[in-house]
Order: structure tokens, then sequence, then C-alpha cells
């Protein structure tokens, strides 16, 4: 302020300066003036111009008495100008000021609350909630009082995402995020850690039970149905909870260790939970985990089984679906459900799944010349399916190992297809143009529907195995089964049936038109060599006899 005020003063008087200026000018050109007229005046009446003459002309001569005054007027005016114009001039310079340092406040409030909160949800972001965290740290050490920090993820929002896109995993953050903040107190701050993460710091809490009803509350707050796009959406979270101070005396330890509870919450899906030591091995076991699977897929520490996909006409096997295990030194072997998720995290999934193509085409060549005619079905996830370099890649595997294009089938789920349907669509067209077979796995589980799918190049839909173990207790999922194959040989699709574990399923599976089953009732995932020696079977002995056997 006191700067502006200094700005001003030394502009008025610069203005200032200018006038008196003028006003010095007039004021020596009406000294001229009067002592011209004065000399002329002299010399009419006596004829020469001297002091005299001049002396005599300012005595008798009225006009010359009012010229005289000239100087002083031209002083006053210049005074009064003077004053006016510095006014004036002062309150341009306040007003343009003023809308100026208004503007730099506006953009420097923009610029703060860039930083410190979420573009999307409008919450406070990390920063700004690890700078109340602090705050409230402080204050709670002086008076000996308790707080807690609850760090919540929604359960499978990247299903959600993937599924209805991003726009629309948008909306549901934002619809998320009214509601916790509608749940808590004014004092409380929600805030959004990234993703679908988010924070609750409740400052004043008396035990820490009390932070659990906080959490009970604000998981019921999510139970009615979320309305997306006409859909509508059951949305659950697990909530961690980290204590001040027996979990943590600064706010780092408190927030990681809140982290650390919430995972331990969403794997035993508890809801909530508070943080105890106990649970730090897990986390550590997490980490170490990507390290090791990195290593493993380096250094050959993956296996490959085969699971049989046996036609319901012949009994033949008709192709194998590859499915990966790691043989993990010390935990034995692991199966996908337990390290595909954390692959998929870390980014673990392209390595993963360019060993799977390779060593499937591979042992495909292999089992082909054994005397074993069937085709090699790969699964490939989501991430991978819009990776415009996987044409290619496929292009120079299959041209190094030599297999037929069209013993190659590609399984992708739904959701995987529908994370982004065009970018998925331009990759499985360039696939499928190449000779491989797109089939639909899990078929049944995602939101799409069998109109969509006519409109990618799929030849093959797998109906999910949970409607095919219950089909013969169940009504419904009987009456999926038999819908399922119907419009999908109208389409022009064969089916496959996941999960088929005795014969009476089998039977009615031939019954209902379905082309192929796989499950426990042909064989479960087994080795390259012990497949090759089923499929290689002679004819007489077809693969589901011997399976039952
Ligand atoms: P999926 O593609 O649906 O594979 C079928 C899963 O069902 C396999 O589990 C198989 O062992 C199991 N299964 C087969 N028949 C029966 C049965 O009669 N009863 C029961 N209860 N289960 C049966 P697995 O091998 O544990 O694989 C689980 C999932 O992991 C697979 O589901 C697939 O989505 C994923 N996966 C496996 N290998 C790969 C891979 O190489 N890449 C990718 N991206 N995902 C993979
Ligand atoms: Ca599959
Ligand atoms: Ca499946």
């Amino acid at each position: 302020m006191a700067s502006d005020n200094d700005t001003i003063s030394s502009t008025t008087r610069l203005l200032r300066s200018r006038v008196s200026k003028h006003a010095i000018i007039g004021l020596l050109i009406s000294v001229m003036c009067i002592l011209l007229a004065t000399s002329l005046a002299g010399f009419i009446e006596s004829g020469s111009i001297n002091l005299d003459s001049m002396v005599y002309a300012q005595k008798t001569n009225f006009a010359l008495w009012v010229l005289d005054l000239m100087p002083f007027l031209f002083v006053m005016w210049g005074q009064y100008a003077n004053t006016v114009m510095a006014n004036e001039a002062s309150v341009v310079i306040m007003d343009q000021t003023s809308d100026l340092r208004a503007q730099a406040d506006a953009i420097e409030y923009k610029a703060n609350y860039q930083a410190t909160h979420d573009l999307l949800t409008g919450l406070p972001n990390r920063v700004l909630l690890f700078d109340r965290m602090l705050q409230v740290q402080s204050a709670a050490k002086r008076d000996d009082k308790l707080f807690a920090i609850l760090v919540m993820d929604l359960d499978h929002f990247k299903e959600i995402n993937d599924t209805l896109g991003h726009y629309n995993g948008d909306r549901l953050l934002k619809q998320v995020a009214s509601r916790l903040k509608d749940t808590v107190r004014d004092i409380d701050t929600v805030g959004r850690l990234g993703g679908d993460e988010f924070a609750v710091l409740l400052p004043a809490i008396s035990t820490p039970k009390a932070a659990e009803d906080v959490a009970r509350k604000l998981l019921k707050a999510l139970e009615p149905q979320f309305e997306i796009h006409d859909i509508n959406l059951d949305v659950t979270a697990s909530i961690g909870i980290a204590v001040y101070p027996q979990h943590g005396d600064d706010v780092d330890t408190l927030m990681q260790r809140a982290d650390v509870a919430m995972y331990s919450t969403k794997n035993a899906r508890t809801g909530y939970g508070q943080y105890c030591p106990s649970l730090d091995a897990n986390s550590k076991r997490r980490l170490s985990l990507s390290g090791e699977l990195r290593q493993s897929i380096e250094k050959g520490g993956m296996v490959l089984h085969y699971q049989p996909k046996v036609s319901l006409r012949t009994g033949q096997i008709a192709g194998a679906e590859a499915l990966v295990r790691w043989q993990h030194p010390e935990h034995g072997m692991m199966f996908p459900d337990e390290f595909i998720p954390l692959a998929e995290r870390t980014g673990l999934i392209r390595p993963l799944t360019l060993w799977v193509i390779e060593k499937g085409l591979k042992d495909c060549e292999y089992w082909n010349a054994q005397g074993m005619n069937a085709g090699v079905s790969l699964n490939i996830s989501a991430r991978e399916l819009i990776d415009p370099m996987i044409p290619d890649t496929f292009q120079k595997l299959l041209k190094t190992h030599d297999v037929d294009p069209s013993l190659v089938v590609l399984e992708i789920t739904e959701s995987a297809i529908m994370a982004d349907p065009q970018r998925a669509l331009d990759v499985l067209n360039r696939l499928n143009e190449m000779g491989m077979k797109i089939s639909v796995d899990d078929f049944g589980t995602g939101y799409s529907s069998l109109a969509y799918l006519k409109q990618l190049p799929v030849s093959e839909i797998k109906i999910d195995k949970s409607f095919v173990m219950d089909m013969l207790q169940d009504e419904n999922d009987a009456v999926i089964v038999r819908a399922t194959i119907d419009l999908a040989h109208n389409l022009g699709m064969s089916v496959v049936a996941e999960g088929v574990q005795d014969r009476a399923t089998r039977e009615q599976l031939e019954r209902l038109g379905c082309d192929v089953m796989q499950g426990q009732f042909t064989g479960m995932p087994m080795e390259r060599d012990e497949l090759i020696e089923r499929g290689t079977l002679e004819p007489a002995r077809p693969a589901i006899v011997s399976a039952e056997g």
C-alpha cells in the first residue's frame, strides 16, 4: 500500500511540474507583452522609447493597468490548473492500480487453488491435506489429544473405468466426493489423494473407536446405487484407519500406515480396519513380489500350462488354452489371480504377455509337429489390447515359429474391449486380418451385449464358468447358457462352455448345441507333454473318456 502511495505522489509531482512549466511560459509571455505595449504607448506619447516615456505611459494609460494584471492571472490560473489536474490524475491512477491489484489477486488465488485442490472434485489435494494434518498434529501434541486419518480406496474402480470409459469414471468420482463431504462434519477434511483414493482427516476424536464409526458412516453413504449414464452402479470401498499418537507420531508414518491398513482391509474384504503392526509384513510382501515377478519373467521362472478345449461333437481336443503360472522360489506354484492384477498395476503385464505369446506359439508349433492338430488360445489383457504394436509383435512371432495363424485364438474379455472400443476395434481388426481368431472370454459377466459384439470380428464366445457350473441346479443360469448358445449361433460364432465339471453338464450342453467344452471333466490345466499325450491318443479313445477314468 505504501509503495502505491509513493507511486501516486511521484506521478502527481511529475504532472505538476509540467503544468508549472506552461504557467511560467505564460507568465514570461505576458511580461514581454507588458514591456512591448508600454514601450509602444511611450513612443506614441513622446516620440521616443526610454525609461521616462515608459514610466509616463504606465502612469497615464488605463489599458496598460489591465494588461499589468495578466501575469498575476496567469500565476493564479496555473496554480488552479495544477491542483485540478493533479487530483484528476491521482484518481485515474488509483482506479487503474486497484484494477491491476484485483487481477493480480485473482491470478494468485487461482494458482494457489490449483496447487492445493483436486480440479476434478474440488476437494483438497494431497498437499493441502498434509498441511492440515501438520496443523492438526501440532495442536494434538500440545493439547494431548487424538486425531485420525482414514484412507479410502474404491473397490474395482479400474473395471468401472475400463468398462464405462474415463468420462463416466470421472463422473462417478465426483459423485463419490460429494457424498463423502456430506457425510462428515465441517471441521473434518475430505481430500483426494489421486485416482480412486480419498482421505478423511478427523481432527478431534475422543477414542479410536470414533474413527471406526465415521468409517462405517462413509461406507453407508456409498450404499445407495450411483446412476451413471443410465446404469445403476453398486460401489463399495475399503478404508484403512491410523490414529495419532498410537499408530505414529508424524504425519508421513500415519499416512503410510493408514494405507497399509487399507490394503489389508481390501484383501480381507472387511470394509474398514485399523492399522496394526502385523500388517506391515503383508505390505512388504506385496512390494517384494513385484520385484521378484520382474526377475522371474526375465529369468525363466514362469510356467505355461494348457487346458484342453474338447469338441462336443467328436470328443477330440480342438485346442488348448494357455494359462500362466509362477513357480515362486519360496511360495511355490502361484496362480494368475495372485499375480496378474499386480502385473497390470506395475506394467509387468507387457513383458509377461510377450513371454506367454512366444512360449504358447512355440509349444503349438511343437505339438503340431508331434501329430496333435490343435490350436492354442492365448489370454490378452485390456492393456495389451490397445497397444498398437501388438499386431506387429504377433506378425514377427508367427513367422519365427512357423505357426498357421488360423490355429491361434486370442481370448479377450468384454470389459477389455469396452475400455477403449475404438482402439480395441482397430487392433482386433488388424489381428483378425492376419488370420487369427478372436474369442470373447468370461461372457455374461460384463455389461455389453451380443448385439454390440456383432460389430467386432469375433468368432468364438466362451460362456463364463459361473453360469455353466450351476446350470443344472439354477434355472437362471440354464436360461443364460441356452440363450447365449442360440444367439451366438445366429451371429455365426462358435460357443465354448467353461467350467464343465461332470458328465450330466456335458450331456446337457450337447443337447443345447454347444460346440466346445472346457473344464475339470476333460482336464484341468496341465503341462505341454501331458496334453500332447492325450491329444495324440487314437480316435477310439477320445480325450473325454480318458479324462473320466
Ligand atoms: P480364464 O481365462 O477364465 O481361465 C479359466 C480359469 O478357470 C483357469 O484358472 C482355469 O484353471 C479355471 N478352470 C478351468 N476349468 C475349471 C473348472 O472346471 N472348475 C473351476 N473351478 N475352474 C476351472 P487360472 O488358470 O487360475 O486362470 C485364472 C485367470 O487368469 C484366467 O481366467 C485368465 O483371466 C487369467 N490368465 C491366465 N493366464 C493368463 C495370461 O497368460 N495372460 C493374461 N492376461 N491372463 C491370464
Ligand atoms: Ca481365458
Ligand atoms: Ca474365462
